[in-house]
C-alpha cells in the first residue's frame, strides 16, 4: 500500500478532517485524524498494521506496547503480525504506567506504536514507562506521523505515511484569528469533554 491508498482508506471512513480542531494536547490545527473510524474494521486493522509490522520484521520484538486508549488495537494487530505480546500503558495519578499486571522480562525486546504521532509526547511516556518497567525499546511505530518526520524519539521510528500537518499555539491561530469556530472532536481526559 502506498500513501495514497492508505489516505484513501482514511478518508473514506471520514478519519481524515478539515476544519478548526482543538487537538488533545491543546494545540489547534486545520486537519484533525480519527483513526479510530478505519480501526473499528477489524479488517482493515489488520490490514494497516500488518503493513506497519513489516517496517519492524528485521527486529527481534517480543512486546508491543501502546498508550491507552488510541494505540491498544494498533498493539494488538501489529503484535498479531510479529507474533509479540501486546500491552498497554494508562494514566494513573498523571502518569502512562503499565497496570493490570502487565510485566516486562528484565531487557525485554519492546516495540512502542501509536495510532498518531502528533509531537511525540504520549509516544516518549510510553517508551520511559518500558524503560522502568526493565525493558528495551527497539523501535517506536505508527500509523501516521503528522509531525511531519519531525519528532525525535531516539531510536528507529517508522510510520505508514507522514504528513506534515500544521499546529497552531491557541494565542496564535490563524483560524481562531479568522473566526472559524474550534471543534474538539477528541479528548484526553473526560473533564475536557464537558
Ligand atoms: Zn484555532
Amino acid at each position: 500500500m502506498n500513501d495514497r491508498e492508505i489516505l484513501d482508506i482514511f478518508r473514506g471512513h471520514g478519519a481524515l478532517l478539515e476544519g478548526h480542531f482543538i487537538l488533545s494536547s491543546g494545540l489547534h490545527s486545520d486537519r484533525y485524524i480519527q483513526c479510530a473510524l478505519v480501526l473499528q474494521h477489524p479488517p482493515i486493522a489488520g490490514q494497516l498494521c500488518s503493513a506497519l509490522a513489516e517496517k519492524f520484521r528485521q527486529l527481534n520484538v517480543s512486546v508491543v506496547v501502546a498508550p491507552a486508549l488510541g494505540g491498544i488495537l494498533v498493539a494488538h494487530e501489529v503484535a498479531r503480525a510479529l507474533g509479540a505480546r501486546a500491552l498497554f500503558v494508562e494514566r494513573q495519578d498523571g502518569a502512562l504506567t503499565l497496570r493490570r499486571g502487565f510485566r516486562l522480562d528484565p531487557g525485554e525486546q519492546s516495540l512502542v506504536v501509536e495510532d498518531v504521532i502528533t509531537t511525540g509526547g504520549s509516544t516518549r511516556e510510553t517508551m520511559q514507562s518500558v524503560l522502568e518497567a526493565g525493558g528495551e525499546v527497539l523501535g517506536v511505530g505508527a500509523l501516521i506521523d503528522r509531525s511531519g518526520g519531525a519528532a525525535d524519539l531516539g531510536v528507529l521510528k517508522e510510520a505508514l505515511v507522514t504528513l506534515a500537518v500544521q499546529n497552531y499555539d491557541p494565542s496564535d491561530c490563524p483560524l481562531c484569528k479568522a473566526g472559524v469556530p474550534a471543534v474538539k472532536p477528541g479528548s484526553r481526559t473526560p473533564k475536557a469533554r464537558s
